[in-house]
């Protein structure tokens, strides 16, 4: 009898990389791949950048033709899986069809938190998840429309630098008082602020949306506690919901803050079912607290991690958390993740808009924010994965080569004898 293979849910970044590596790993068994989506994987990161702003569309396919070609993946597309049964080892979907697996992989994402707002706007009120989702709002900026989006993380900031871009009037709704304060050292921030306002950007900083009116015309009115604004098109960029609930309904453990909790190997709670991607929270390491990560890179890592662990082989390294972001014409990386007591060190002046900042805590590097400098935010990747202590008083702040003094440091760490 043939073994009834690997059935992945979910049909994103992650489950792509993860049936990619499976076939790479030498897996010669069944995989089945099941997506809500009527598309192949794509890459959401253009969904707020280039599909936004570019003239053609660009390919945002994950996998090339070759991939599907040659790597006999099934993929079961407009297709949803409804149940898991953990004791029979099915997965049901929506169609009534239920599918066999010897190792389940859940990739199912997340979804756009959702604002409980009048019907009447719905036309005019936008999430960006999907590639549906992105073209539908693309088509709206031809308008030239005056927008709001509320939410000025790293997503609702993206969007407000493409639809200026387009051409739109923006506002920016944005609960804190300076922007990414969670994310960025408060230089960078204030950076970020002055160039966005600079730029033509409104920001309406510690503001809360209050009510939503449309108008007879169709237009809206927002009352925040900043004023009134009238608009065309509202963008709600409020965060993520972890689809975790195909899981937490098979009775696997699901994190406090939300998100399947996953162990180092992305296995779930149920040795033969395995998470990756955004609908994870993971344990790290050992006693630490899990941490979601919603990344391009985090999808791409744990994807390579599962795929290894379903088939007994061993781990590839876990890899220092990495993200980056397109704000207008300015490229933003962050290695690490930040903490309340670190000490920022600065190379370059923000004047200039190259800059980086480093926050460490005795020394350790933990946190690395670039802005236009992610080559030397590379150049210093190795000092974050030896997780190793610095004398900052001597880090070269101006252009000094970095790869140079991160080799000097290496061998201060291990001396020759
Ligand atoms: C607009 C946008 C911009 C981004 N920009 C950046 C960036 O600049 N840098 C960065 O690092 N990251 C960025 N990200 C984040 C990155 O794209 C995500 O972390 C990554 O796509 C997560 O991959 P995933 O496979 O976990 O989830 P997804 O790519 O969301 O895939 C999950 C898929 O599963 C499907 N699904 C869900 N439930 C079911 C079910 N029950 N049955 C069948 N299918 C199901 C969903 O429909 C979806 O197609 C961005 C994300 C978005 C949306």
């Amino acid at each position: 009898m043939t073994s009834p293979g690997v059935v992945i849910v979910g049909a994103g970044q992650s489950a792509a990389i993860a049936a990619q590596a499976l076939r790479e790993k030498g897996y010669r068994g069944s995989i089945t791949m099941i997506g809500r989506e009527r598309y192949r994987p794509y890459e959401r990161p253009p969904l707020s950048k280039a599909v936004l702003t570019a003239a053609e569309e660009p390919r945002l396919e994950v996998l090339s033709e070759d991939v599907w070609t040659h790597s006999d993946i099934e993929l079961l597309s407009n297709n949803e899986a409804v149940a898991l049964d953990l004791p029979r080892r099915q997965v049901r979907l929506a169609n009534g069809r239920v599918l066999d697996y010897e190792k389940c992989l859940i990739a199912t994402g997340g979804d756009a938190r959702k604002l409980s707002l009048p019907p009447a706007a719905d036309g005019s009120v936008h999430y960006i998840r999907t590639l549906d989702d992105a073209r539908r709002l693309r088509a709206s900026l031809l308008a030239k429309p005056q927008i709001a989006v509320l939410g000025g993380g790293f997503l609702g900031l993206e969007i407000a630098n493409s639809a200026l871009s387009s051409g739109a009037s923006v506002t920016v709704i944005e609960r804190a008082a300076t922007l990414l304060d969670r994310f960025l050292p408060s230089e960078a921030s204030a950076w970020l602020e002055a160039w966005m306002r600079n730029a033509g950007t409104k920001l309406l900083l510690a503001a809360s949306l209050n009510e939503v009116h449309v108008l007879s015309s169709g237009r809206m009115r927002l009352s925040t506690n900043a004023g009134e604004l009238e608009l065309d098109e509202l963008v709600v960029a409020i965060g993520l919901s972890p689809n975790d609930s195909l899981a937490s309904g098979a009775g696997l453990e699901i994190a406090a803050g939300g998100g399947i909790l996953v162990d180092s190997s992305c296995r779930t709670s149920n040795e033969h079912v395995f998470a990756c991607g955004d609908c994870t929270s993971q344990r790290r390491s050992g006693d630490t607290a899990p941490t979601r990560l919603e990344s391009w890179q985090n999808a791409n890592e744990q994807a390579r991690i599962a795929a290894a662990a379903m088939l007994g082989a061993p781990l590839p390294m876990p890899a220092v958390p990495w993200f980056w972001t397109d704000q207008g014409r300015h490229n933003i990386q962050v290695l690490g993740l930040p903490a309340a007591d670190l000490e920022y060190v600065r190379r370059g002046d923000p004047s200039s808009d190259r800059v980086m900042w480093i926050g460490h805590r005795d020394g350790v590097p933990l946190h690395g924010v670039a802005i236009n400098a992610g080559s030397d935010l590379r150049a210093i990747r190795p000092i974050f994965e030896r997780g190793q202590p610095v004398q900052w008083e001597d880090f070269p702040l101006e252009k000094t080569n970095l790869r140079a003094w991160v080799k000097q440091m290496h061998a201060q760490a291990s001396p020759t004898v």
